[in-house]
């Protein structure tokens, strides 16, 4: 392994101007008070904005500098699960609508940051035999209901094309998502740790924020600033690394393999950037530790030489806190009088992360979701089944 990298910096801060947001000082009063600001909780804050609210929003640390702003970069339509998993968790007609409705979001989102995002597709490369089934499975639900996938079979293995995905540089659009909502008018503020929050009232070391709603959109730790939520998420590490430009390869589309667990894209610069291996270490992995680990950067390191054959040397290595929810939709509920809590997004959070921020907007301010509602079982339509996510197989 390439000598460990202490800074835990993602790739994406390269070249990157962040902000810079003064720490709450004193006592301010609001509508809303949103805490996390990563894609969840800035895609909430302009949701609110766009209700006529008034927002302050609370980050312990920087815009973006959670797991939104230190991710993969992917931007996948549909749910954790798989589609033929999610058709027979949810059936076929509520996980139809959901997977329209987060294609609809990478759409949206392309539209919201479009020189952020590129329209690449993705592949699922299977990686195994039984992942070749499942992938065939995959395909056949897919396809009767009209989504676009093509079957892949090239240089990298044998999978599916998902034309409809993308990338994008998920620390930049936190950034730029935040500046637009300061424009509008939000007060936004990082470096401000929430230590309570009781209701109408949220405190931090030096402040407080009196408001009406508190909306708290932090995916890892959520459990931890919610205790209510203790036994329904649970908090886990997910590492990466990237790589000086790598010319030796040519990885034309995003791929993730082995059910998800491992994933990696090339950038327009050619540099790689990988991640994964959570699997193998699962144990020390359901940890709120989110600094990179020896064992999980080897593990990668090793997929990103004997599998890839990238040469170059390894430049970034990182980590970030997620959470794990029971099921395969992520959890939106009241937990407390006047407070919201969203999370639990199971490792794949960048497009639903920000339908869900404009669902939870709505269900505090107006009482009710639209959007919300088409994620809700219908009459004659069954609640969630099982409890199958690509992560706890
Ligand atoms: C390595 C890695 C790779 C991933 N790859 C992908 C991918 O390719 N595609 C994908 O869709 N998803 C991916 N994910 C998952 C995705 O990043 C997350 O699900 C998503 O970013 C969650 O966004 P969020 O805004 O809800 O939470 P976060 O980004 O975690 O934001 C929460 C914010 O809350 C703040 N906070 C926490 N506690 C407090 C407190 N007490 N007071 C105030 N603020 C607080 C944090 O500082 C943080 O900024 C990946 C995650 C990781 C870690």
């Amino acid at each position: 392994m390439d000598k460990p990298i202490g800074t835990n910096e993602p790739a994406w801060a390269e070249n990157l101007v962040t902000t810079s947001l003064p720490q709450l000082a004193g006592n301010v009063e609001t509508d809303v008070c949103v805490v996390g600001l990563g894609g969840s909780g800035l895609s909430c804050v302009h949701e609110l904005l766009k209700l006529g609210q008034r927002a302050v929003g609370l980050d312990a640390g920087t815009v973006g500098g959670g797991a939104a702003g230190r991710n993969g970069g992917f931007l996948l339509a549909g749910t954790s699960a798989f589609y033929h998993e999610a058709v027979a968790a949810l059936g076929r007609e509520r996980a139809r609508r959901i997977y329209e409705i987060t294609l609809a979001e990478v759409g949206r989102i392309a539209a919201e940051v479009p020189l952020l995002v590129s329209r690449s597709g993705s592949v699922r490369l299977a990686a195994s035999e039984g992942e070749e089934r499942d992938c065939d499975a995959q395909l056949a639900a897919m396809r009767a209901d009209g989504f676009p996938v093509e079957r892949y079979d090239g240089a990298a293995g044998i999978g599916l094309v998902f034309p409809g995905d993308g990338t994008f540089n998920p620390l930049a659009r936190c950034c730029q998502l935040a500046r637009g909502a300061i424009e509008l008018g939000a007060s936004l503020h990082e470096q401000s740790r929430v230590e309570s929050i009781v209701f109408g009232e949220v405190r931090t070391a030096r402040g407080s924020v009196r408001c009406r709603h508190v909306i708290v959109a932090v995916d890892g730790g959520l459990e931890y600033l919610l205790p209510e939520l203790a036994g329904r998420v649970r908090t886990a590490r997910l590492q990466m690394l990237s790589t000086a430009p790598a010319p030796e390869v040519s990885i034309p589309r995003p791929v993730y393999s082995r059910y998800g667990y491992d994933y990696w894209q090339q950038l327009s610069d050619a540099r790689v950037v990988i991640g994964g291996c959570r699997d193998r270490f699962r144990d020390a992995e359901w940890t709120t530790n989110p600094t990179p680990s020896d064992q999980v950067q080897s593990c990668i390191e090793h997929i990103l030489r004997e599998t890839l054959g990238v040469t170059q040397r390894v430049t970034h290595r990182w980590a970030a806190s997620v959470s794990y929810c029971n099921g395969i939709l992520p959890v939106l509920d009241q937990v407390r009088r006047g407070v919201w809590a969203i999370g639990g997004y199971n490792g794949t959070g960048n497009v639903i992360g920000a339908i869900y921020g404009r669902m939870v907007a709505q269900m505090a301010v107006n009482g009710s979701s639209p959007l919300h509602a088409q994620f809700m079982p219908q009459p004659g339509e069954k609640a969630e089944v099982g409890t199958v996510t690509p992560y706890s197989r």
